[in-house]
């Protein structure tokens, strides 16, 4: 193990599959304790929860839906209570409802945006509390190359991803001189549960320079950069994590 997040503590959201889960594996490899948090699958967030204590760090799950702004307040204190700290945060939670902007329901949109960045604000207002009074704080916001570019069929995914840019640089700005430094990853075409059915489509390396899709490791190892204090002085970034498809 090595110790570069030694005696920090991170939350992780959807932190029982995919990209979350890998997040929440490479912090515990890096010597964090961590925090898993999950909608609905708790065999799979146990699992991930072994995983993570087999680095001697503590870990715990907790089921909490990321857009319910008591839930996730209950949730941070238990966290706070069970370490001693909050140090770190991921944003990660996210879901998808595709569909042409012409054919999208109302809760289509709403859902999406109440997931995937009013979850990601309720997190940061009940974390920041405990970030601010240590003066000390790392965030990173899971986004996507979507919300840069947009997308045929993602309206409301984009939007929440673009949404998540706009809160990532407040926060950083508003933050930084408390020492806590809030930075936003958009990872590309990444091979999860949320992609598996386009995996198998040619078309998709096509458009990818590196002529791979992306692994949940892939995004995790910049993940656990920026909350390391090797990214000390980096605020307020959104870093592609897409194989290439951006530049
Ligand atoms: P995934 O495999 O579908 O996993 C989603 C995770 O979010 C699960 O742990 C799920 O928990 C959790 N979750 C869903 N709704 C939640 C809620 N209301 N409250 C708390 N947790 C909730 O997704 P993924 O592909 O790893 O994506 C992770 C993040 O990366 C998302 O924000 C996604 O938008 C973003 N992203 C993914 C890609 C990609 O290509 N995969 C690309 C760009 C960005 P349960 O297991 O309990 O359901």
């Amino acid at each position: 193990m090595r110790s570069v997040l030694k005696g920090k503590t991170a939350i992780v959201t959807g932190a029982s599959r995919g990209i979350g889960a890998a997040i929440a594996v490479k912090l515990a490899a890096e010597g964090a304790g961590v925090a898993l948090v999950y909608a609905a699958n708790a065999e799979a967030a146990n699992a991930v929860c072994e995983r993570c204590r087999s680095f001697g760090v503590k870990a715990l799950s907790r089921q909490c839906d990321v857009s319910d702004f008591a839930a996730v307040q209950a949730t941070v204190n238990t966290v706070h209570q069970e370490f001693g700290s909050v140090d770190l945060l991921v944003n990660n939670a996210g879901i998808n409802r595709d569909k042409l902007l012409m054919m999208m329901k109302e809760a289509d949109y709403d859902d999406v945006l109440a997931i995937n960045l009013k979850g990601a604000f309720n997190m940061i207002r009940h974390v920041s509390g405990f970030m601010v009074r240590q003066r000390y704080g790392r965030i990173v916001n899971i986004s996507s190359v979507a919300g840069l570019s947009g997308n045929a069929g993602q309206a409301n995914y984009a939007a929440s991803k673009a949404g998540l840019v706009g809160l990532t640089k407040s926060v950083a700005r508003e933050l930084a001189s408390r020492n806590i430094t809030c930075n936003a990853i958009a990872p590309g075409f990444i091979e999860t549960d949320m992609t598996r059915k386009f995996s198998g489509d040619p078309k998709t390396l096509d458009v990818i320079p590196l002529k791979r899709v992306g692994r949940p490791e892939d995004v995790a190892s910049l993940a656990a950069f920026l909350l390391s204090d090797e990214a000390a002085y980096i605020t307020g970034e959104v870093i592609r994590v897409d194989g290439g498809i951006g530049m």
